[in-house]
């Protein structure tokens, strides 16, 4: 088969058709396009097993492998292939590119730093046969120095950043649908005039025309993702997106309760790019210039999404926050360590830390692998900050269980929680555990859900069962340090404690 000089869109955590930066660019050369995924298997084998036996569970996997999925069957409906790997995108790309005769590759930049040296490899790889590598951006609306201070310097603190953010947004057109060749919506047929346009089957030499590797042969499984019913996707994150926007108006009120449908669950979805944060962030705009009655919703719906970027950035200008604290100060603070931190971790992974509203979120993370926000702050709080446990042992337990672990938005939010970050939560303020429960889940729904062994308590014990007379538990069936812990700190106590451990950071200032 004779190679047709093309133009290879290599996808990675852009994995729908629609508003594609990768491919409006690749749409912009004459050359036929031919699209490519490949899993990587440096990322893959790195995996942690959850339990032991030959199948490692993960459902990110599991989801990656749908949206792929979905993809190569839109692509051979109209006689297409997407070109599918397992392996070493170092190794992988490259070939792909040279056996198809490609001479262009393009792909959505990724500024995490592993990503970064990988790309750096592939398109050295690329340029040594010739074959000329472009980056588009596609994950955020900007990145790396887009957004400065008036005196180019990067910001560090949300508000003012968030306020430039719009300033240049209303400034530009960079929200504007990127492919022109008409998408069509996830499920539908391609449009003719895309489909025109991407390399035919046939003309594919046979060695890519192969299956996608099915999640067993990778040494997979997607755990319980599919028995969830979670959306899976371009086509899953559109039907998330619909349910969203009649519920948008809400959102600045029900965000915050996690017994309420109020957030969007798009978040694994932005992730790994099976929906476009453009698309998104053009609703938003939509909303506030023809709802009034929307537009606060809207508004603090927007804010999230100018979080996402805010992080992204603070990576890509900070990188050492990857294994340190954002202000290098907070390196000093003495964690707790040994066996009763690792016993008191332990109990905070699993659940069972006596604290109902913790133990909800950390059982629903374990179960679902997403936890809503509001849990998120709080669980993070008690563990850096009733705890007294070091965030990163935090950040990565999220990072093997979250669904929609980003390290920018993970490392952002622990570091957070543990006032060690940018813009973070003053040390001083620490979350109460119980008041948050009795403020964002009232009637206990949430913590009935995932705690359902004390669920016959009543409302007024179920943020704090160990409150609850002798009589209390027993109707309700519950034998504190039997069927339910006792809690494994004292709040009050453990507040002292998080700020003489702060204060050091003080005394460190006052010796300056
Ligand atoms: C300790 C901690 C760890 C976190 N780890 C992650 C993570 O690994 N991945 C992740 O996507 N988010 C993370 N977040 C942010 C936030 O909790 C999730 O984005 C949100 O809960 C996802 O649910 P949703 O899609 O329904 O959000 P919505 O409320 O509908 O928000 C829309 C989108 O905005 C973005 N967003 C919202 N809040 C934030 C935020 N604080 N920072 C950055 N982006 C935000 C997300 O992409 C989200 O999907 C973390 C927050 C904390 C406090």
């Amino acid at each position: 088969m004779s190679k047709t000089p093309c133009t290879l869109v290599w996808l990675r955590r852009d994995l729908r058709l629609s508003d594609h930066g990768a491919l409006a660019r690749a749409l912009e050369f004459s050359e036929p396009v031919q699209l490519a995924f490949v899993f990587d298997t440096t990322i893959l084998n790195a995996l942690p097993k959850w339990k032991k036996g030959s199948v490692i569970e993960d459902r990110r996997v599991g989801f990656i492998h749908a949206a792929v999925s979905e993809i190569s069957a839109r692509l051979s409906a109209s006689g297409k292939v997407l070109v599918t790997g397992h392996g070493d995108p170092v190794l992988l790309v490259p070939q792909f590119a040279k056996t198809l005769g490609a001479v262009r590759v393009v792909f959505a930049r990724d500024d995490e730093p592993a990503a970064l040296a990988r790309d750096s490899r592939v398109v050295e790889t690329l340029a040594s046969f010739g074959i000329e590598a472009i980056s588009v951006k596609d994950q955020c609306i900007f990145e790396r120095s887009e957004v400065l201070t008036g005196a180019g310097k990067p910001f560090s603190v949300f508000t003012p950043y968030k306020n430039a953010w719009l300033k240049k947004l209303s400034a530009s057109d960079t929200t504007e649908r990127r492919t022109g060749a008409g998408q069509p919506k996830p499920g539908q047929p391609l449009q003719k005039t895309l489909s025109h346009r991407l390399l035919d089957a046939a003309a594919l030499p046979s060695a890519l025309r192969t299956e996608i590797p099915c999640l067993a042969a990778m040494g997979f499984s997607a755990g319980n993702l599919f028995d969830m019913k979670i959306p899976l996707g371009e086509s899953g994150a559109q039907q998330l997106f619909e349910e969203f926007k009649p519920r948008i108006g809400h959102y600045k009120l029900a965000r915050d309760y996690p017994g309420v449908k109020g957030p969007s669950y798009l978040s694994v979805h932005l992730r790994f790019g099976t929906i476009s944060i453009r698309e998104l962030v053009r609703f938003a705009l939509e909303i506030q210039a023809q709802d009034p009655k929307g537009s606060e919703g809207a508004g603090t719906w927007l804010s999230e999404l100018i979080w996402r970027d805010f992080y992204m950035q603070i990576l890509h200008h900070h990188p050492h926050v990857v294994s340190r604290s954002f202000r290098p100060e907070y390196d000093h603070i003495q964690w707790h360590e040994g066996d009763e931190a690792d016993a008191w971790f332990k109990a905070w992974c699993n659940g069972q830390t006596g604290y109902p509203i913790v133990d909800a979120g950390m059982r629903q993370l374990n179960a679902t692998g997403y936890m809503h926000n509001r849990l998120r702050m709080v669980v993070a709080s008690f563990l850096t900050k009733d705890l007294g446990i070091h965030w990163r042992r935090g950040e990565d337990y999220f990072a093997w269980k979250l669904n929609d672990f980003d390290l920018s938005a993970n490392n952002g939010g622990w570091q957070w929680a543990a006032s060690t970050g940018c813009d973070a939560q003053p040390y001083f303020r620490i979350f109460n555990p119980v008041s948050q429960s009795e403020r964002f889940d009232e009637k206990g729904s949430f913590i009935r859900r995932y705690v359902p062994e004390i669920a016959s308590l009543p409302d007024k014990f179920i943020h704090a069962p160990w409150t609850a007379p002798p009589l209390v538990l027993q109707e309700a069936g519950v034998v504190l340090g039997s069927t339910y812990p006792h809690p494994i700190v004292e709040h009050d106590q453990a507040r002292q404690k998080t700020l003489m451990r702060f204060s050091i950071l003080r005394h460190r200032e006052e010796a300056r």
